[in-house]
């Protein structure tokens, strides 16, 4: 297999580890005072401003925290692409525990730091972060969408996330099944946050029968006397069940050698960002174990494709969920793709991402 640059060079180097992502610029962001520790990732602006939310996560170092965002910003810059936005790709990451460390003041000085790159960088919210959050940044910068709807905004992207995930899910059953029913499907699914929480909301009124993880006790119980019909399972039973879909919907790298060979199921489609722990390896081994995997930055898009039309001032939810909907043939391209190149679904799904971008970058040339 062939070495990374990183492991050639073979000491830790942030800036070996920038290039090897290829990105355009990376912006550390302390403060002493509201104990701020973001880390900024511009990957490629070649559609548009790069656009991405910010993550809160008590990561175990910081070398974690930039891995995370590098990955999340390369994938970014695939996901707006793919959706037909003119947007760029970015991210952010604020290392500490969005449940103990977060505060007004510190949202605040964020905004200011995102203010300070003067548009190339738009956030939103991910993971750790609220429409509340987003509220403080917007106090600073008007480079920031997601905003609640009182302020003029889209509100919280996760229902149109979730309702895009809902579309790629549709896609793959109809690829593997012949139609695309989600009555009597087995789906595990892991994470009922944002997106999970609106994402099971569908599945269960489609007579899927779900069976649902999370790390938090009383969200479970909360949910299980929501919906009745749903079987809570362990944070590591998920990956032992005999189920149709894995739809995971927390954090990344879940699919990986372990999780790979003890899945029983059919199809992986979820919401959580950067779902393969390695695209070529993992997404070959989807391929070579029948598992249809549905692209996560293809299926996940709907969050960023509602803020886009913040973005462009009209924002109007009608219009985000239609464009949504393109996600279920867009996910039926990329498997014929796969089919005709013999690559995997993330490749076939990334080439198609590139097409857009070098077809941008070539009439950027001609300004
Ligand atoms: P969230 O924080 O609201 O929910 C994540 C949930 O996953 C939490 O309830 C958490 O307790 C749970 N969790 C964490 N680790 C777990 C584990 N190992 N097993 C089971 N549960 C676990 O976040 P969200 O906004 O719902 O986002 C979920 C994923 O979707 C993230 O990867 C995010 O990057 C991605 N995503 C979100 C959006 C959006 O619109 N919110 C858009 C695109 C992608």
């Amino acid at each position: 297999m062939e070495l990374t640059l990183q492991e050639k060079v073979g000491t830790y180097s942030v800036f070996t580890q920038v290039a090897e992502t290829e990105h355009e610029q990376v912006i550390f962001c302390s403060d002493n005072a509201t104990g701020l520790k973001a880390i900024i990732a511009i990957h490629n602006t070649t559609l548009g401003a790069a656009a991405g939310g910010t993550r809160m996560w008590s990561y175990a170092n910081e070398a974690d925290a930039l891995n995370d965002v590098l990955r999340l910003s390369r994938g970014m810059t695939f996901k707006n692409s793919i959706a037909g936005l003119n947007l760029g790709g970015g991210k952010a990451v604020i290392i500490g525990d969005a449940r103990k460390d977060k505060s007004e003041a510190m949202m605040r000085r964020f905004g200011k730091f995102v203010d300070s790159l003067a548009g190339k960088y738009i956030t939103a919210e991910d993971v750790g972060i609220t429409t509340k959050d987003i509220e403080y940044m917007a106090m600073h910068t008007k480079h920031v969408a997601g905003k609640p709807e009182y302020m003029g905004g889209s509100g919280d992207p996760s229902p149109v996330t979730a309702y895009g995930v809902y579309m790629g899910m549709k896609a793959s059953i109809k690829k593997v099944y012949g139609n695309d029913s989600l009555e009597n499907k087995k789906i595990a699914l892991q994470g009922i946050g944002n997106v999970g929480k609106n994402l099971l909301e569908r599945l269960v009124k489609d007579g899927a029968k779900v069976y649902v993880s999370d790390f938090y006790e009383d969200k479970l119980q909360e949910i299980a006397k929501q919906y009745p019909s749903i079987t809570v399972i362990g944070l590591n039973e998920i990956y032992d069940l005999d189920i149709d879909i894995y739809a995971p919907c927390a954090l990344g790298a879940t699919i990986n050698d372990d999780t790979l060979s003890r899945l029983k199921c059919n199809i992986i489609a979820g919401g959580a960002n950067n779902q393969l722990a390695n695209e070529k390896i993992h997404g070959d081994l989807c391929r070579d174990k029948g598992i249809l995997y549905a692209p996560d930055f293809l299926i996940n898009g709907g969050g960023i494709i509602n803020v886009y039309y913040e973005i462009l001032d009209n924002y109007n939810r009608e219009r985000a969920l239609r464009h949504c909907e393109n996600i279920y043939d867009n996910t039926l391209k990329i498997y014929d793709l796969a089919k005709q190149d013999g690559s995997n679904t993330q490749e076939a799904a990334i080439k198609m991402a590139k097409e857009r971008i070098d077809m941008a970058a070539k009439l950027n040339a001609k300004k």
